[in-house]
This record gives C-alpha cells, structure tokens and sequence, in this order.
C-alpha cells in the first residue's frame, strides 16, 4: 500500500483491509472484486491485483509459507527490486541494501555521484556502494535508517545538513553543490480531459464493469464511453471534477442524462451493469474519480 501512497492516507485502509483478510489464506480465498472494493480510493489499482495474484501463489505454490529471501521475495507478483529488499531486511534481517527515491539522494550527494539514479551507468554503482556501507547485523534499522535520514534531514530542497549525522562524510556539502544530486528526469504531467455518463433512471444511476484490458481493469465506473442499447435525453454538464492519477491531471465533466427505455448491451470497454443508488457506490471496486463525480452530481442536486 505505500508505494506511491502516502503513510497517513494508507493507515485507515491498511487497518480495514487487515481487518477483512487477517491472513494470507483469507486473502487468497477472496474474489478480486472483494480486494478491489476493499482498495477503492486508494488508487494504483494494480497493486491490489498484485497482492491477491501472490497471495494466491504463496498459498498455493509455496505451502502458505512467505519467501524469506529477496529474491525468493522478486518472483512474487508486484513485488520489484525496492520492496523485495525491505521485507527481507526488515522482516528477515537479510543484508541487503533498500534503494528508494530517499536513499539515492542521500548516496549521490555523500559520494557526489552525478547522473540519473534510475539508469544505467549510476544504478549499478549505487547498488554497489550501498551494500559496501551496510553493516552486517541489524540491517533493517540501518534500512530504515537511510531512508528516514532522506526523508527527514536530506530533503529534496533545502537538506537539513547543519544536524546530519553524516555531514562529515558528505562529499556534496564540503564542495557545496549539493543541489548537484541527484540528477533527475523531469517528470512529463499529461492533463486530459474526459466525459462521463451520469444516467439517472428514478433515482438509480447506472455503473458498468470495466474489462481486463488496460487501466482499471475489472473496475466499476460510471460510464466514459457511449452504452449501446439505450434511449436518453441528455439534461446537462456538471461542473468539471478534478483528478490526478500517475502521470495524468485529469479534468472530466460529468454529462447528466435521463433514462428512457432499453437495456444497456455489453461492449468493449464494458462487460457487465447494474442500476445503483447513490449510497451503493462504495460497494463496488471503484475509483475515487467515481465518488468526486457523484459527490458533484449531489451537491448539484442541493
Ligand atoms: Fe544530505 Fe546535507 Fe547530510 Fe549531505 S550533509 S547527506 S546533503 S543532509
């Protein structure tokens, strides 16, 4: 849950989801439209479908039995270079370094190492340097040190150097270019702009399932796309709604129409539909997308 995700946003959903699969059996057993529901709002739906897909192969492959090693950890589904490492330094005490965002700016302006991080030539050699530095016992608080440390006292702007511990050693501030490192890509934010179908049929608005292919995979939405087998009137525009997902600012006007006869048929994006009131949304895998557009239609209606 805090890839990409804020602590304090993850904290409710972590104790509900807890809650609802206490154990890895649980979990496996589940349906996806059970997690999804159960991930609705916190978005990167992906890693939920992670997550059941490798509850599913702890269970059913390895005996129940979690891998207790990073590479036993890698061959999970969701799971990658950064998160295989914590678990298995913090969980299992196995020496091996973590990189994250906050890590590489602590190593690249120790050692003033230009270059993207990221990318081949600095990655490999910042994986190297990283495990030369590790000690041999107590590796998951020397882990969760350095990342404290980056998030903490080595900001992005303005690093807290005059209480760093390790000031001394920092090659970046004894030639004081610290804003030198690291080197990152600017990240490229698309805005788009989107349409969604609020069809209200006395009082019920329609939701359909999304497909397995691409983004939202198996979600449930208001309709993006026109719904074949329908007649509407179309009443108007809401005011748009505003959201972020990845690497996209989104902006999508809700359309407001009224249902008046015919059955909505199946078709590419969508495999299923139901009729919902208003209070029923959160009883579906959704995105938080989908609560703004309600929320809109509701404050609309006041
Ligand atoms: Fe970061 Fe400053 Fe510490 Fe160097 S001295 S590691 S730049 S906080």
């Amino acid at each position: 849950m805090l890839q990409q995700t804020r602590v304090d946003a993850v904290i409710p959903y972590y104790q509900k989801f807890l809650e609802t699969f206490p154990d890895v059996r649980s979990l496996a057993r589940a349906s996806l439209e059970k997690v999804l529901t159960s991930w609705s709002g916190l978005g990167y739906y992906s890693r939920a479908r992670n997550l059941h897909t490798a509850a599913q192969v702890i269970v059913n492959e390895k005996n129940g039995k979690f891998p207790a090693t990073a590479e036993g950890l890698r061959e999970l589904a969701g799971i990658g270079d950064y998160t295989a490492s914590a678990i298995a330094s913090i969980a299992f005490e196995e020496r091996v370094p973590v990189l994250d965002g906050n890590v590489h700016r602590v190593l690249t302006r120790i050692y003033a190492l230009a270059g993207d991080p990221k990318k081949n030539p600095l990655k490999p050699k910042l994986a190297l340097r990283a495990l030369e530095l590790m000690p041999s016992a107590r590796v998951g608080d020397y882990n969760q040190a350095m990342m404290e440390l980056g998030a903490l006292v080595c900001l992005p702007a303005d690093p807290k150097c005059s209480i760093c511990p390790v000031q001394k050693f920092c090659r970046a501030f004894q030639k004081n270019e610290i804003e030198k490192y690291p080197t990152l890509q600017k990240k490229i934010i698309k805005k788009v702009f989107w349409e969604a179908a609020l069809i209200e049929n006395n009082g019920k608005f329609l939701l359909a399932k999304r497909n397995n292919n691409r983004h939202f995979q198996a979600m449930w939405e208001f309709p993006r796309g026109s719904v074949e087998g329908l007649q509407l009137k179309y009443r108007k525009a809401l005011p748009a709604v505003k959201h972020s997902i990845m690497a996209q600012n989104i902006t999508l006007t809700p359309q407001l129409y009224s249902f008046l006869d015919g059955k909505p048929v199946p078709a590419e994006p969508y495999v299923a539909f139901r009729w919902i009131q208003p209070s029923e949304l959160g009883r579906f895998p959704t995105s938080s997308l989908n609560r703004k557009i309600l929320a809109t239609f509701l404050d609309f209606r006041r």
